[in-house]
């Protein structure tokens, strides 16, 4: 088989907490009431609930269009995206701290004088990389059925739902939502399309910092 064939056991093996442990999370705000509130798939909230039509916000109740959902997340993947490509570099000495866009002419020395750090993209490609598999993940129907995806919150956490969705429910409101979630995964995947061609041009040009 290919080398994605390869990966596939492995990344499986890791739970979607683990591996998008550091992600940032997909903050909708309702076009009703502007409450802002993490998205999670199909899961309890104590801000959205999803029905058979979609998205809806618990506070006002108003019913997410297909394209209110899709310019938020369009609008998050490109933040993420342009923060990526500004490319701010970081020394790696905690008490250095210095955040910088040039690169030194010595590559990776910090550019403080005094400093032994080294400087590193602060975002980099394989963050980025993540992130958008994170809201890939999101709209995942079949990973929204089997209730595998990485939990909002954690248990003890004070906006934690206090009962779950009874997975009845979530493998019925999988199957009605499946044309809007795919939808959704599209818009994600012709970014992460775009990323995968564009970090290979990347990671040629600036081969010469990344740490041996
Ligand atoms: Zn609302
Ligand atoms: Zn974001
Ligand atoms: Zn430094």
């Amino acid at each position: 088989g290919s080398s994605a064939d390869n990966l596939q056991p492995l990344e499986s093996a890791i739970s979607d907490e683990e591996r998008f442990k550091g992600v940032a999370s997909l903050t909708l705000q309702c076009p009703g009431c502007s409450q802002r509130f993490p998205f999670g798939g199909i899961v309890a909230s104590k801000y959205y609930q999803m029905n058979f039509n979609g998205l809806q916000c618990a506070h006002c109740h108003h019913q997410f269009s297909p394209l209110q959902l899709s310019c938020q997340l369009e609008s998050h993947i490109r933040s993420h995206i342009s923060r990526y490509y500004a490319g701010y570099l970081k020394c790696d000495d905690s008490t250095c701290g210095v955040v910088t866009r040039q690169i030194s002419v010595f590559g990776k020395r910090c550019l403080s004088e005094d400093c032994m750090g080294v400087m590193s993209y602060s975002y980099t490609d394989k963050q980025l990389y993540n992130q958008l598999q994170y809201f890939g993940s999101l709209f995942d129907v079949k990973k929204n059925k089997r209730e595998l995806l990485k939990p909002l919150y954690r248990p003890d956490h004070p906006d934690a739902a206090e009962t779950k969705i009874p997975t009845c429910q979530v493998l019925a409101l999988g199957e009605q939502n499946r044309d809007l979630f795919q939808t959704m995964e599209s818009v994600v995947q012709k970014y992460l399309g775009n990323c995968a061609r564009s970090f290979v041009d990347m990671g040629s040009i600036f081969d010469f910092m990344n740490p041996e």
